[in-house]
């Protein structure tokens, strides 16, 4: 784990240039194929079906940082409250497609973050195409396997901080 310090650096891109450097390649910005919404996620693994989404912590309401606006209280409420709904519909929307749904939050350590994202993707990634994972790198920088880079933090079970289930007051 390490803490850049740079909070000036938009997370996701730091999440991004970490998951390319560990090999993993991905659509960025991109509508998973499969449902009836027009979602956009931050992060799309088309062969092992995983969408990331950053999420803001203001936003989203994150469980950690978030303070309530004191001005206009009633209708930060509701225009938060519709955010989170918007967050678990897509969550569900993609899952019923077969999709699994990787939320991270923008104060995450980016290592954590990567370590849970590529232990996914790794996962749910066939056999036949990791191989491809490895090989296709047109950057010029030889990306080892997965398995092997994904031991270089100190321990990989990262805490994850309980995303909000379905309560936006
Ligand atoms: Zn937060």
């Amino acid at each position: 784990m390490r803490r850049t310090g740079r909070r000036d650096t938009a997370p996701e891109l730091v999440l991004r240039r970490e998951l390319h450097r560990r090999g993993l390649r991905y659509l960025v910005d991109a509508t998973p194929p499969g449902t009836n919404r027009r979602r956009r996620a931050d992060l799309v693994f088309r062969g092992a079906r995983v969408a990331v989404f950053v999420d803001g912590c203001f936003w989203h309401s994150c469980p950690v940082h978030f303070v309530p606006p004191r001005r206009n209280a009633a209708w930060w409420r509701v225009k938060l409250g519709s955010i989170t709904a918007r967050d678990r519909d897509t969550d569900a929307a993609l899952a019923a497609a077969g999709w699994h749904v990787v939320r991270v939050w923008e104060h995450e350590d980016v290592g954590a973050a990567a370590d849970r994202v590529h232990g996914v993707v790794h996962a749910r990634t066939p056999y036949r195409q990791r191989g491809r994972v490895t090989t296709t790198s047109s950057t010029g920088e030889s990306s080892p396997a997965c398995s092997s880079t994904a031991r270089t933090s100190a321990h990989s079970s990262p805490p994850m901080p309980a995303p909000m289930r379905g309560t936006p007051t």
